[in-house]
């Protein structure tokens, strides 16, 4: 494992300065972008690690997956009538969508399918902006995550489309709670800092029928884990998942802080990090290791 990590390193590592790194908020914009970390978890708990995979980075949208991981085991099948699972192929921060189709977004991965869910985790928890730190920091075994704050008050200075988004679902009837104690939550938990090793751990359960063996806790049931993984093949790469479908061919899901988890069901979860993103704004080196990987172990959900 340890040697298609470094092959993989050293056959991606000339890219590095590929792509510009996400400046929609200035927190993120003065992110350093040649950094380049990957790291494995087996399903047997054991990790691997290459560059920069135990600096911890801004998750962002990779956040969404936790999210609805908690939400799911809190609502079981009803959460499915709140947001839906087909791919909108549509900017994940887009309106229009939501408009025609009466406040139910098309996914929980697109801006307004995870700010449903967290509405519905704002419900349910004493402490809602804390419940998907908690969560992660179990899953990844690192009591240590914590959100950054100048990255979440940033978010919350900018929410103004995130703020129209929800309002517009709160219009529908879709949304419980007062938008801005749900918008606090939603920034705080893209605003978590993970490394790629923190990330491979805690998203293990998911290349492994829903068992968490850092966890040591079954988290999802194998049913839901493997729908999980078919959202994300469908929706976890924004407007890019139909070519990495086509060019990786494992489930995955990125986010603009430079970060992408993908799994190879039954055998292991992977992260890579590279904060500088291609035009879909996918982490630009990270869409490449991936590729790699699926060449080297000849073996894709496909
Ligand atoms: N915090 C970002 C937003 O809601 C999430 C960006 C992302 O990774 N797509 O706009």
């Amino acid at each position: 494992m340890q040697s298609l990590l470094d092959n993989i390193y050293q056959e991606v590592f000339p890219m590095l300065g590929q792509g510009k790194v996400a400046d929609y908020i200035p927190a993120l914009a003065c992110v350093e972008p040649r950094q380049f970390g990957i790291a494995i978890c087996d399903n047997e708990g054991n990790v691997y690690t290459v560059g920069d995979a135990e600096v911890p980075f801004s998750i962002q949208s990779i956040s969404k997956v936790f999210n609805l991981v908690l939400a799911m085991n809190h609502y079981g099948d009803g959460l499915w009538d709140r947001v839906g699972c087909e791919p909108s192929g549509l900017p994940f921060n887009s309106l229009v969508q939501l408009e025609y189709e009466n406040g139910i977004p098309r996914n929980p991965f697109i801006n307004a399918g995870a700010l449903v869910i967290s509405d519905m985790n704002q419900s349910r928890f004493a402490s809602p902006h804390l419940a998907v730190r908690d969560f992660v920091r179990r899953l990844s075994g690192n009591p240590e995550i914590n959100a950054n704050r100048i990255v979440a008050d940033s978010e919350f200075e900018y929410r103004a489309r995130n703020a129209a988004t929800a309002y517009l679902m709160k219009a529908f009837n879709n949304f419980e709670n007062e938008v801005e104690d749900v918008l606090h939550s939603y920034f705080y938990n893209c605003a978590l800092e993970m490394s790629c090793a923190d990330l491979a751990r805690g998203a293990s359960f998911l290349a492994n029928r829903g068992y968490s063996q850092c966890a040591g806790e079954q988290i999802l049931s194998p049913k839901q884990a493997s729908q999980v993984n078919a959202l994300l093949a469908t929706s976890g790469m924004y407007n890019e998942a139909g070519s990495f479908a086509f060019q990786v061919g494992l489930p995955g899901k990125s986010g603009v802080g430079g970060g992408i988890i993908a799994m190879v069901p039954g055998r292991f979860s992977i992260c890579v990090f590279s904060p500088a993103l291609n035009h879909m704004g996918n982490s630009a080196l990270g869409v490449a290791a991936l590729t790699s990987l699926t060449k080297h172990i000849k073996w894709s959900v496909y």
